[in-house]
């Protein structure tokens, strides 16, 4: 018979840390070991200080996830996982944490919202790098699109990947209207399957030409329109017309915005911030001191990640995955002087309000 036993017993003493793996013994049931916990706890923190508390907060948070899904370790492994934790609680303190972060991200389900998927450099290994950002904690991924063949190539990945979400949308540096008209009807007739139109917006890097501009901007305007007859949310580039891309955006009454990897001053970036735009981060952040006084300046509740793959990755000229989104995380987060769960969770709940789930 188990019972509590006194709190200042030494470990070889108590019932729960003398479990011997793979030795047929009584078991405390459930109501047992919610009760010595408690005791567990105290006598963590008394016998191995900081590192045993965490050890065993991640204990409890293993056995949760016992009550909830009974696949994720038997009652054996369960027992087995507290005996090694008490042996080496410093090992065990930081690798469980880490791992109990890990979960909690996927739970939350953290969203690359701006990724070229379809690009012919992801063929080869694309289910992979797929697998790699599910295991980084990545839960869905907005698949851009450049063209039509994007754009249609999404839908297949999307088919293909339930973890893809696709979108269409039209690189503003295609200064084309029959182009721009084919990509209304696309989006038109796929939106039920469509996360987003984009990418779209303005380039003032690559198009030069005032006439050119003038076409890129009725592109446009038709986009802002289409996005607000339809209620999808616009996926946008702005590139050396952060400032104008914004006035443009409020002059059309645009609802639903996500300026991804935005080039512009913070300062120019506070109407957007007003009006409810949110703003996506790229890994790049670790090198770009532009992106890193952007995400000081802006506030948690507007900020997304994003990888833009396979550019914008945290080495220059390295192909870029949507597994690396989540240094963006760590990047606010230390920018910030936060707690990365909370940039983790924040940064979440501004995908779901944007996005809708998945
Ligand atoms: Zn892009």
């Amino acid at each position: 018979m188990h019972g509590v036993k006194k709190e200042d017993e030494g470990c070889a003493s108590s019932s729960f840390f003398n479990f011997k793996p793979g030795v047929e013994q009584d078991r405390p049931d459930r109501s047992f070991f919610g009760l010595s916990l408690r005791s567990c706890t105290r006598h963590a923190a008394t016998h191995h200080g900081r590192a045993g508390t965490n050890s065993l907060g991640a204990v409890w948070f293993f056995h949760h996830r016992l009550d909830v899904n009974p696949e994720f370790l038997s009652v054996d492994q369960g027992y087995f996982v507290q005996w090694l934790v008490c042996r080496f609680p410093k090992a065990f303190s930081n690798i469980f944490l880490n791992a109990i972060f890990g979960m909690l991200i996927f739970m939350k389900g953290l969203t690359d919202t701006h990724a070229h998927l379809c690009d012919p450099v992801f063929d080869p290994d694309r289910s992979l790098v797929l697998e790699n950002a599910r295991q980084a904690g990545i839960s869905s991924v907005i698949a851009v699109a450049e063209n039509l063949a994007d754009a249609e190539k999404n839908l297949f990945l999307a088919d293909t990947y339930p973890m893809v979400r696709p979108a269409a949308g039209l690189y503003p540096t295609h200064v084309d209207p029959n182009l721009a008209s084919e990509m209304h009807d696309f989006i038109r007739n796929n939106a039920d399957k469509l996360a987003a139109i984009g990418e779209v917006g303005l380039d003032y890097w690559k198009i030069q030409e005032e006439s050119d501009r003038e076409i890129q901007r009725e592109i446009f305007r038709n986009f802002i329109a289409l996005s607000l007859e339809l209620d999808m949310p616009l996926n946008v580039h702005s590139r050396s017309a952060g400032r104008h891309t914004i006035a443009f955006l409020l002059e059309h009454s645009a609802a639903r915005v996500h300026l991804h990897a935005f080039d512009g001053k913070s300062s120019s970036a506070h109407p957007a911030v007003e009006a409810g735009y949110l703003f996506s981060i790229p890994p790049s952040i670790v090198r770009s001191a532009q992106k890193q006084k952007l995400v000081k300046k802006l506030p948690l509740s507007s900020l997304l990640i994003e990888t833009d793959s396979p550019v914008l990755g945290p080495v220059p000229r390295e192909r870029n995955e949507p597994a690396n989104a989540v240094i963006v995380i760590k990047a606010i987060a230390e920018l910030k002087g936060l707690r990365e769960e909370a940039v983790a969770e924040a940064v979440a709940e501004n995908t779901r309000l944007l996005y809708g789930g998945k």
